[in-house]
């Protein structure tokens, strides 16, 4: 036997829950219900769909994240397309692919768009729980809208997801905001800090001491315990921040004030791209220890013309679909199964024409009917049948067919009744039960 290839390490497959596996990866109907369920709230607030590639060329990334933050230094996917020696890289983000495409067509001529994006990110991390190589987000913008009020929409239709998903806001998930202000103000705080870090370096790290040069606010991030007296005591850009970027902050506040929704200022929430300004966010939870932000974002006005583009306003969010999950599978929030009304027992296979021809009447009727394949014992079938999650079986035999019925047999309450019933009746009475494919929204 030729060797087993396995995936490459930090990237997951998503199987159906019936697949036991090791990991506690999320299962692709809780998967399948995620993605219905966000279409449909974001359905609600008019936010519309689209794709970009995963593949864009290297340059994008370094102009729109930043040289010195964290994803471009050292976590991009990065290579030298070998038929033409282009330098490409596989997405770590989408919002600089999505503002690209905004640039390259034109796309904000007639006016702001809303737009939502969702699919594989790839980081070169440490694999752990909830953080991977190849990961995935659900993306969302407000383009060319100078805000607060659509800070504000943005992070209520976060709310909206998390409660339709049967999350309980405050509880599972907080918000943190802040404001990182303007450039202008950010440069007279990073003056500020540089000069107080200098005038402390004898209590600086050697990696601080590095970042005092390339990124000093990144100092602020570090976790290492003899600084944080030095990191406490720094300048905060909360005191540099002028009139207008405390007026957009407050206004953004006032939203969420009238929403009731509770949230906390974190002044030392800055976020890991370079592009950020004013309104920054992230909903984090307790629950999954390290990594707790399932959901991050926040306005990034400048990016557009460091792209290329014309100056526009801009907001936004990524969300961690594999975090969310997790977070969803921890808390054993009910999911609505994915089971068939009903599962066909096929007593005898010789009889499959005319059976099938009577599950495809079923389906255009609107039942939900998974067909034993391949024939086996009838006590093999039932338990196929139990494990597919319906209710009731139908079993298709001669005599039953010849006749226009089949016999149900309940497979749950009052298991093993059984009653005949004609074909005709049947599709009126499965659509009764529960639809396999509902979902709470
Ligand atoms: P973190 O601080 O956890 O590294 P980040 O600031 O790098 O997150 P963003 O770039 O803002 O994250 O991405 C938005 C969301 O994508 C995060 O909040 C998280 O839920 C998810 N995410 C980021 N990196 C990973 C990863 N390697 N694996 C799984 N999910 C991730
Ligand atoms: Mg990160």
């Amino acid at each position: 036997m030729a060797d087993k290839l396995n995936a490459v390490k930090g990237m997951n497959d998503i199987l159906p829950g019936s697949v036991t596996r090791k990991d506690k990866l999320p299962d692709s109907q809780l998967w399948l219900w995620f993605e219905n369920t966000l279409r449909s709230v974001l359905g609600h607030y008019g936010y519309q769909y689209m794709l970009t590639p995963i593949v864009e060329p290297t340059a994008l990334f370094v102009r729109g994240l930043g040289e010195v933050t964290d994803i471009v230094e050292k976590e991009m996917y990065s290579f030298t397309d070998s038929m033409n020696g282009d330098k490409l890289t596989l997405r770590p983000e989408a919002t600089a692919g999505i503002v690209r495409a905004m640039v390259e067509h034109n796309a904000l001529y007639n006016g702001p768009l809303r737009l939502w994006t969702i699919g594989p990110m790839f980081r070169h991390e440490r694999p752990q729980k909830g953080r991977y190589r190849q990961f995935n987000q659900l993306d969302v913008e407000a383009l060319g809208f100078a805000g607060p009020d659509v800070d504000a929409e943005l992070i209520l239709m976060a709310r909206r997801l998390w409660k339709a998903l049967g999350l309980v806001e405050g509880e599972h998930v907080r918000l943190e905001l802040n404001s990182l202000g303007q450039p202008a103000e950010r440069a007279a705080h990073r003056a500020a800090l540089v000069a107080y870090f200098e005038a402390h370096t004898e209590q600086l790290d050697e990696d601080s001491r590095r970042r005092l040069l390339t990124n000093p606010l990144r100092i602020l991030d570090s976790k290492n315990p003899s600084m944080q007296e030095l990191i406490e005591a720094a300048p905060q850009l909360m005191s540099f921040l002028g009139e207008e970027t405390l007026a957009h902050f407050n206004a953004v506040r006032a939203v969420l004030d009238e929403a009731g929704l509770a949230y906390r200022i974190n002044t030392r929430l800055v976020r890991g791209m370079d592009y950020y300004n004013l309104t920054v966010f992230e909903w984090v939870t307790d629950q999954l220890g390290s990594q707790g932000t399932v959901c991050g974002g926040g306005r990034y006005d400048g990016l557009f013309e460091q792209l290329g583009g014309k100056p526009t306003p801009a907001v936004g969010f990524g969300l961690g679909v594999e975090r969310l999950l997790l977070l969803i599978d921890t808390l054993g929030v009910p999911v609505p199964s994915a089971a068939p009304h009903v599962y066909a027992v096929v007593p005898d296979p010789t009889l499959s024409p005319k059976v099938q021809v009577a599950l495809e009447a079923l389906r255009s009727a609107g039942v939900a009917v998974q067909m034993h394949a391949g024939g086996g014992s009838l006590k093999s079938q039932f338990k196929k049948a139990d494990a597919s999650g319906a209710c009731f079986a139908l079993i298709f035999g001669g005599d039953e067919l010849a006749r226009g019925e089949v016999t149900v047999k309940s497979l749950r309450d009052g298991a093993g009744a059984q009653v005949a019933r004609a074909l005709t009746d049947v599709a009126d009475w499965a659509t009764t039960l529960q639809s396999p494919a509902s979902s709470n929204v």
